[in-house]
């Protein structure tokens, strides 16, 4: 038996969420948003999966679009980021990427290039989100620049949406309503749309979208879970119960003693910590799940352990202990440690075991 903590990776929930993706967007082109190592399912073994898939990758630094071509990945790859300089530019250029152009010296770099092969590339403009893109203001000039250089092909508009994960928002609306008036000047294919606007905005679906934390199967809505869009989870991470203990009244558990038992109780030690990437700030009625049922987590996370309440709950040393994944939703962690499902996903350390099925 491996005691190291698992991710265990499981494809053919992937694929279902991508036909999710479709059903929300039957007539839009998929950019699958592979960044971060997958959101830490694994890079190369999910670009591998969605494969002939989607239509084109997205990731968000040069290195990441070189790690898929190394691994033989030839689909399409968008470089949300786009190049910074000369020497990332010729990189990008050997291995056939496309750059997001969304600032001035961004251009002017392209200006400057003489390659022998076209450029695809796609403008991106900043609607409202105020972090990357050129002003809708600049778009004509922009194009004209573009437009002068024979090696550019320019493969569309984009566009991110900042307030997509509240369905309530007025501010998307705004976001969309810039980028049709600017389809109206220029009859160019246009991506707007992230998780959050494939399912809350249908008007954001425009030509391509671009789906990153659903095809994980989660939600980007702050309290719903991915299964109440019929998402199903990619990862589930578990991992051993090392050992049971029992503690007294008045004995306290882990660091800085939090927690005080006011009985008799039996305290299961899990090997998994925030060295694993399990987050160390939680609120006390975080549970994870042993033999099906909820078993309350008590006292500090440990960097390699945490502990908890198996008082009422049949079990034994090597049990797997599931901390998120099918029995229990990354979104309700989430909730606990006051955070979202993408810092969770992408915070599972390189120690923890990856396996796929
Ligand atoms: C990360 C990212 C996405 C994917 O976002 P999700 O919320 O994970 O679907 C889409 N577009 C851009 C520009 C991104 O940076």
């Amino acid at each position: 038996m491996d005691w190291r903590p698992q991710a265990s990776i499981n494809l053919t929930a992937l694929q279902h969420n991508l036909t999710q993706v479709r059903q929300h967007a039957p007539g839009q082109r998929i950019i699958a948003v592979i960044k971060a190592d997958a959101y830490g399912h694994g890079l190369v073994p999910v670009a591998q999966s969605l494969q002939g898939q989607v239509d084109m990758f997205a990731v968000a630094r040069l290195h990441e679009a070189i790690t898929l071509r190394e691994a033989g990945i030839a689909a399409d790859i968008l470089l949300l980021e786009g190049v910074h300089d000369q020497e990332e530019l010729t990189l990008a250029i050997r291995h056939t990427l496309q750059p997001v152009v969304h600032q001035a010296s961004q251009v002017a770099l392209l200006q400057c290039m003489r390659p022998d092969r076209t450029i695809y590339c796609w403008l991106k403009i900043n609607t409202g989100m105020h972090r990357l893109g050129i002003a809708p203001s600049e778009v004509n000039t922009t194009l004209q620049q573009i437009r002068c250089c024979q090696h550019i092909r320019l493969c569309g508009l984009m566009t991110h949406l900042a307030n997509a994960d509240d369905p309530a928002d007025t501010s998307v609306r705004q976001q969309m309503d810039q980028m049709i008036m600017l389809g109206k000047q220029h009859p160019l294919p246009q991506t707007i749309a992230n998780s959050a606007g494939i399912l809350h905005w249908p008007a954001s679906h425009a030509d391509w979208v671009r789906p990153g934390l659903m095809l994980y199967g989660a939600a980007p809505h702050p309290t719903r879970p991915g299964s109440a869009y019929d998402l199903q989870p990619v990862m589930t991470l578990t991992a051993p119960l090392l050992g049971i203990r029992q503690v007294q009244a008045g004995e306290r558990v882990g660091y800085n003693g939090l927690w005080e038992a006011h009985k008799t109780h039996q305290i299961g030690i899990v090997g998994i910590g925030y060295g694993d990437g399990y987050p160390r700030n939680i609120t006390a009625d975080a549970y994870v799940i042993v033999n099906q049922q909820p078993a309350r987590i008590v006292g500090r996370i440990s960097m390699d352990m945490l502990t908890i309440d198996l008082t009422d709950i049949p079990a034994q040393r090597g049990d797997q202990v599931v901390l998120w994944g099918t029995e229990l939703p990354i979104n309700q962690v989430a909730t606990w440690a006051q955070t979202v499902p993408y810092t969770l996903f992408t915070g599972v350390t390189a120690r923890v075991l990856r396996h796929y099925q």
